[in-house]
């Protein structure tokens, strides 16, 4: 054997990814295909990204389009594909302005910085603190995994960055007690996706809203894997009425395509002005066509209301397989089709047990698997999905009973 076998890893890639021992080859719709023809069925989305299912007829039309037109410019120039994507996503939500990303990560770096220099504006750089929850993801900047604070995520990178407070999530009193003259915002998922699909009260974040007018604190949603269809309303936050300042997206908007998106109010973006933030990519005309594509097939009622149809149907089923299969499934939650199913035994061995029924979950926290269906996908599919959950639970079962020491000595 060669010496560079044996010094060199077995790929050049960073060694950053617990990966499958699977590669796709083409999607349609819910199904995703290997090399080898082999079928699977899509029930992650590539972590809700994929909200329109793959090669989707509207978003490949997009892109096709546009790809034969002009995929870059520039910011120093007027993009007008960004101008009608801002305005149309203003229009379907609190916001009145908008800034392009790359990712979901950026976008709630903007969201961040937004904030804070929206009180240096106000005359109150003191005000710097950025309240966030336990079980937070937002993603993987320094800014981000300071502000969620999860500490195999920040650790090995240097000093914490002062100035992230991280609170229970779901405990007032703790927020009550930690908002102050320095508090800047208050950041939060209102569903948690990598947390384990832990949704917050209505009344909650509706609390949260008001403390946050009370104390002149800014409300940041990341709703970068609940927003855009996912719960079964446009916008996660539409379920309780409490609009928050500022908020992040970014998966479902492009569909695949790289793409974020910080929206906020004309007052909390007050500070943002000339040469305050910038990107090279963000807002480019192919990301905004392809985007235009997607909300314009997810922001209809007809696609809101399938998603509540097909996520009750879900739950339904869900905890049907709970109360047959108490010995793995420990809790069903989430909301819409950001569900979590929280498991007795180790979650990385269920969803192995779920790939080997050629259907693909997600991980989560706290010991959850997540269903993260792309929207589109049909009650058919659910029932087949559920099914596969079934054999799954079975498998899980007899390989559990065959670990025993009754089945050893039988
Ligand atoms: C995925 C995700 C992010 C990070 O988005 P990237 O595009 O990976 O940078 C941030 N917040 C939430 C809630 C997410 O689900």
């Amino acid at each position: 054997m060669p010496a560079s076998d044996v010094t060199v890893p077995a790929d050049h890639l960073m060694g950053v990814f617990a990966r499958a021992p699977i590669a796709f080859e083409r999607g349609q719709g819910v199904r995703l295909y290997t090399e080898d023809g082999e079928e699977y069925l899509d029930c992650l989305a590539g972590i809700a990204v994929n909200a329109l299912g793959h090669n989707h007829p509207a978003l490949v039309g997009a892109l096709k389009d546009q790809g034969e037109k002009l995929w870059h410019v520039s910011n120093i120039f007027r993009i007008p594909g960004q101008e009608r994507l801002a305005a149309r996503l203003c229009e379907l939500s609190f916001a009145d302005v908008c800034f392009f990303t790359n990712s979901g990560t950026e976008a709630v770096e903007c969201a961040l910085k937004t904030a804070r220099i929206y009180h240096v504006a106000g005359g109150h750089p003191e005000r710097f603190e950025v309240i966030s929850f336990e079980g937070a993801f937002h993603g993987r900047s320094y800014a981000a995994v300071n502000a969620a604070g999860n500490p195999s995520y920040v650790a090995g990178f240097g000093p914490e960055l002062p100035g992230y407070i991280h609170l229970p999530f779901g405990d007032l009193e703790a927020v009550k007690a930690a908002i102050g003259p320095a508090t800047a915002a208050v950041i939060i998922e209102p569903v948690q996706g990598e947390g384990g699909a832990r949704a917050a009260e209505d009344r909650y974040l509706r609390a949260l809203r008001q403390l946050c007018d009370e104390h002149g604190v800014l409300l940041i949603y990341d709703e970068i894997q609940c927003g855009l269809g996912r719960t079964g309303q446009l916008f996660a936050y539409e379920h309780s009425g409490a609009a928050p300042d500022i908020m992040c997206l970014a998966k479902a908007l492009g569909g695949g395509f790289p793409i974020g998106a910080c929206l906020a109010t004309a007052e909390a973006a007050k500070g943002m002005v000339l040469g305050s933030h910038g990107s090279t990519y963000g807002g480019n005309p192919l990301a905004m066509a392809v985007a235009k594509a997607a909300v314009g097939e997810i922001a209809t009622d007809a696609m809101l209301q399938h998603v509540r149809d097909v996520a009750g149907y879900f739950n339904q089923q869900l905890e049907g397989l709970k109360s047959r299969f108490p010995d793995i499934i420990a809790d069903i939650r989430g909301r819409g089709l950001l569900i979590g199913v929280k498991l007795i035994p180790p979650n990385r061995d269920f969803m192995q047990a779920a790939r080997e029924q050629h259907l693909l979950i997600a991980g989560g926290g706290d010991n959850c698997v997540r269903l993260l269906p792309p929207l589109i996908i049909s009650q058919d599919e659910a029932h087949e999905a559920i099914g596969k959950l079934e054999a799954a639970c079975e498998a899980m079962r007899a390989a559990i009973a065959a670990k025993t020491p009754q089945s050893v000595s039988a």
